[in-house]
C-alpha cells in the first residue's frame, strides 16, 4: 500500500509548508501562518508602530507593508478607518499616537470625500495638543498638499482651543522644523475678535500686550530670569511647565518643587530621574508622599490616559539610577518603584478574571529580543511585563517560555517587574530556532487541563513539523477539552498563527491597554 496520507495530512503538516485546504502565507522566518485582516493589521499597526522594524524586515519595509494595508481598509471602508483612529488615540490604548496620526493624514488626503470630511472634522480629537498638530502636518506633505478642507480642519483646531491656545502655544512651540509660526501661515484664519487675534498676533511675531494671557505673560518674564527663587515664584503665579522655563533653571530642586505641584502625570514619569537628581525626590522627603500618591490614584492614570507601556519604560530608566544615554544618575527612591509597579497594572483597563485554567506561552526566541516596541524594551521583556496582569488575575495559571522547545519561566503575582525583567534577561539558551505549536505539544505530553492558551510571539514560527492550530486541534481532541487559544501579537506584520475560521481562536494587539480585558472576555 502506498502511504499517500503521510505525505498530505491536514491533521500534521510541517511548518515549513502550508496545511492543506488553509489559505496560508509564508512569515518572514518562512514558515507557513495565516495572514490576518487589514483591520486586525490596521490596529497592529495603530498600537505597536513600526519603529525599529524586526528581526526580518526593516522599518521602512514593514511601514510600506502597513500603509498599503491602510490603502486597501480605506478603499473598503474610509470611515471606519477613521472611525478606528478616533477610539484607539481618544481611549489612550496604544503607547505612542504618531501612527493615529500618521492614518488620518492618510485618510483626509486618500479617502474618498466622506472619508475626508470624517478625518478633517476628527483632528481635534486625534490631534490634541500642538506636537501631534505638528506632526500631523509633518506626515501630510507625504500625500498631498493645503486644500481647502486641510486649512478649514487647522483653522478650527486652533478656534476650538479657544482660551487654552496660550497654554498650547507657549508649551508645545515647535516639531521636526514646524512651528504654529508656520501652520498659522498655511491656514491663514481670519479673526477680528480678542483674545484670539492677539493669541494669533504672539504666534506669528511674537509680541502681545500684557494681561492678554497669564500663562503667556509668564512665559515671556521667565524668558529672561536667572534666579531660581524667582523663576519658581513665576511658574507656580502663571501655572508655567517645564518646557516654558529656560533649560538652565532645571538643575534646581526648587524650580522642580514648584513644577510638581501640576505637573501632568505624562510629564511626571518622564521626570522622576531629574526630581531625584536635583535631590528633591529623595527618600521620605515630601515629593516622595507626593509622587506616589499621585501614581497610584486610579482617577489621574486614567484621565491623563497614561499607557502601560509608558510607566514600563520610566520604571526601567528610573530604578537603573542613569538616564537616557548617560545624562545624569541619582539614587532611586524603593517607594517610587513600588508606585510604578502599581501605576502600570492601573494603566490597563480594568480586568475581571476570567476564572479559566490558562497557560501563557511566552515566544523567547532571538526575533522576540531583537524587536524593539521603544528603546530598552524587546518585545520578548515587554510580552512576560504584560503576562503578569493574566498572572495577577487568573486563579489557575502556569507560565513557560518557549523557542524551539519547553522552557521554564516563573512568574508569579507578587514579583516587581524589575524581577520579571531580570528573570528574562537571565535566560540562556539557544534563541534561534522557533516553534508556537510547543505550548500545546508541552500541554499535551504532560496531561495539562488548559482552558486557554495565551502565546505572545511575533508570529515568526517555522521550525516545528506541526503547526500551532493543528497541536492545538490534537490537543482539544485528545484533552476532551474545547481549549481556546488567543495570540498577542507583539510586531506589526500581517501573520498570525491563529485561525481565522476557528471561533476558539482570536488575535489581540500587544501592548494594546485593553487587551488584557479584551482576552479575559474572550476566555470568558
Ligand atoms: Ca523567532
Amino acid at each position: 500500500m502506498q502511504k499517500l496520507h503521510e505525505h498530505v495530512s491536514t491533521r500534521q503538516t510541517p511548518q515549513s509548508e502550508a496545511i492543506l485546504g488553509k489559505d496560508q502565507v509564508k512569515n518572514t522566518a518562512g514558515g507557513f501562518v495565516f495572514a490576518v485582516d487589514d483591520w486586525i493589521r490596521l490596529d497592529r499597526f495603530l498600537i505597536l508602530g513600526t519603529e525599529g522594524g524586526t528581526y526580518y524586515q526593516s522599518e521602512q519595509k514593514i511601514t510600506k507593508k502597513n500603509a498599503q494595508a491602510v490603502v486597501r481598509a480605506l478603499s473598503v471602508n474610509g470611515q471606519k478607518v477613521v472611525r478606528r483612529v478616533v477610539e484607539i488615540s481618544e481611549s489612550g490604548r496604544a503607547p505612542k499616537n504618531d501612527p493615529a496620526l500618521f492614518v488620518l493624514a492618510m485618510a483626509s488626503c486618500l479617502g474618498d470625500e466622506p472619508t475626508r470630511k470624517l478625518a478633517f472634522e476628527s483632528l481635534s480629537k486625534v490631534a490634541r495638543i500642538g506636537t501631534h498638530l505638528f506632526t500631523f502636518c509633518e506626515y501630510r506633505q507625504a500625500f498631498g498638499g493645503w486644500g481647502r478642507g486641510m486649512r478649514n480642519a487647522v483653522r478650527n483646531w486652533y478656534h476650538e482651543k479657544g482660551t487654552g491656545l496660550a497654554y498650547q502655544l507657549v508649551k508645545y512651540r515647535q516639531r521636526n522644523g514646524w512651528t504654529h509660526r508656520d501652520i498659522l501661515r498655511l491656514a491663514h484664519p481670519k479673526v477680528e475678535k480678542d483674545p484670539l487675534k492677539s493669541l494669533y498676533h504672539f504666534a506669528v511675531k511674537g509680541k502681545i500686550e500684557a494681561g492678554v494671557s497669564p500663562v503667556i505673560d509668564g512665559y515671556l518674564k521667565v524668558q529672561n530670569e536667572t534666579n531660581y527663587k524667582k523663576i519658581a515664584a513665576l511658574v507656580s503665579e502663571h501655572g508655567l511647565t517645564r518646557e516654558m522655563i529656560p533649560t538652565e533653571a532645571l538643575v534646581s530642586a526648587e524650580v522642580w518643587d514648584a513644577l510638581l505641584v501640576n505637573m501632568p502625570m505624562t510629564a511626571l514619569i518622564r521626570n522622576l530621574g531629574n526630581l531625584s537628581k536635583v535631590g528633591l525626590l529623595t527618600p521620605m522627603s515630601d515629593a516622595e508622599i507626593t509622587v506616589s500618591e499621585k501614581l497610584v490614584n486610579p482617577e489621574s492614570v486614567k484621565k491623563s490616559r497614561l499607557h502601560p507601556f509608558s510607566v514600563l519604560q520610566a520604571l526601567i530608566i528610573y530604578q537603573s539610577g542613569t538616564g537616557l544615554k548617560g545624562k545624569g544618575q541619582w539614587n532611586p527612591v524603593p517607594k517610587v518603584i513600588e508606585a510604578l509597579n502599581k501605576a502600570f497594572y492601573l494603566a490597563f483597563d480594568n480586568v475581571v478574571p476570567a476564572n479559566k485554567k490558562t497557560l501563557i506561552g511566552l515566544d523567547v526566541s532571538g526575533s522576540m529580543s531583537w524587536a524593539h516596541l521603544a528603546s530598552g524594551i524587546d518585545a520578548r521583556t515587554a510580552a512576560a511585563a504584560m503576562a503578569m496582569v493574566t498572572v495577577r488575575t487568573e486563579p489557575a495559571y502556569y507560565t513557560m517560555a518557549f523557542t524551539s522547545q519547553f522552557e521554564q519561566i516563573v512568574l508569579t503575582p507578587n514579583m516587581l517587574l524589575g524581577e520579571v525583567i531580570s528573570a528574562m534577561d537571565n535566560l540562556n539558551f539557544d534563541f534561534g530556532r522557533t516553534d508556537c505549536a510547543i505550548p500545546m505539544l508541552w500541554a499535551l505530553q504532560n496531561n495539562v487541563p488548559v482552558e486557554t492558551f495565551i502565546i505572545y510571539t511575533d508570529n515568526e514560527t517555522w521550525t516545528g513539523n506541526i503547526h500551532p492550530v493543528q497541536a492545538l486541534n490534537q490537543y482539544r481532541d485528545k484533552m476532551g477539552l474545547a481549549s481556546k487559544l488567543i495570540v498577542v501579537g507583539m510586531t506589526s506584520t500581517g501573520f498570525s498563527i491563529a485561525d481565522p475560521d476557528d471561533a476558539g481562536m482570536m488575535d489581540v494587539v500587544g501592548f494594546d491597554s485593553s487587551a488584557p480585558a479584551i482576552m479575559a472576555d474572550f476566555a470568558r
